[in-house]
């Protein structure tokens, strides 16, 4: 009898901790968010005009990336600090009144943190990360501070109007190497659900650690990195009042083919 009541106590606080624990991880509101300016198939469609100036994005948050008025370069947050890449991977800092027609940022609040090592190409890279989401139906905000063996990078060069689409303007993008470097991967990565609005997927900008060089990360080979990331429970998603946004057709069949080509990572 005493064993069994023992036994029944023992099942019930087992119970208790396993339920506080799902409560813990799972019941709990969180309020980190990402806020992003207009949507990733828009940019495909060659909206590179904008109506959102990088002062305003600044205050929704410290971290993230994003691209300029007429796909002027790669934008990359760090720290709170914004920098445009150029087409030849060197940054200039951002000044409040430039205008960006697609970026993401948040404050970043890192809870998730693994450390990794020899990850040879994106692929792998990528299925270490996702292993270690907790929800694989929202999207994260991912930082990797380490040292790379190998990048390839891509900055958009500056288009004229009237403008091509992505996929052409990804035609002629620079593409410069890196070795032996140590700095930051700054990205997303979005549930498949998403695209069309985010790049679904990881999509990630790379800045060095001395803050001279960076890129959109087109292939990685890590040699090892502390990995920090942010479940993000809630997306704002501001859409332009411009014209180029409102006669843009966002329905169109190729679009997230063109996304994957022009943004995707591998
Ligand atoms: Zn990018």
């Amino acid at each position: 009898m005493i064993k069994k009541i023992i036994s029944y106590v023992l099942v019930s606080l087992l119970g208790f901790a396993l339920n506080f624990f799902s409560i813990s991880v799972f019941g709990r509101t969180v309020d980190s968010s990402v806020f992003q300016v207009a949507t990733i198939n828009a940019l495909a469609q060659g909206v590179y005009d904008g109506d959102y100036t990088y002062g305003k994005l600044m205050k929704h948050g410290d971290f993230g990336l994003g691209t300029f008025l007429g796909i002027n370069g790669e934008m990359v947050a760090v720290d709170g600090h914004f920098y445009q890449i150029e087409s030849d991977g060197t940054l200039k800092l951002v000044t409040a009144n430039q205008i960006t027609p697609f970026a993401e940022v948040t404050h970043f609040k890192p809870s998730l943190h693994h450390t990794l090592n020899n990850l040879a190409n994106y692929q792998d890279l990528g299925k270490h990360i996702s292993a270690g989401f907790p929800n694989k139906n929202i999207p994260y905000a991912i930082r990797i501070d380490g040292t790379f063996k190998a990048l390839k990078l891509r900055s958009f060069r500056k288009q004229k109007e009237p403008y091509p689409l992505l996929a052409q303007a990804s035609e002629n993008q620079a593409i410069f190497h890196l070795q032996n470097v140590t700095g930051s991967l700054v990205g997303f990565w979005f549930p498949e659900y998403w695209e069309g609005i985010a790049v679904a997927g990881f999509h990630f900008h790379f800045i060095t650690k001395d803050h001279t060089m960076g890129g959109h990360v087109l292939e990685v080979n890590l040699g090892n990195g502390e990995l920090a990331m942010e479940p993000l429970y809630q997306v704002q998603v501001y859409l332009p009042n411009t014209r180029s946004f409102a006669k843009a057709n966002l329905s169109a069949e190729e679009l997230d083919e063109s996304v994957k080509k022009a943004e995707g990572g591998t």
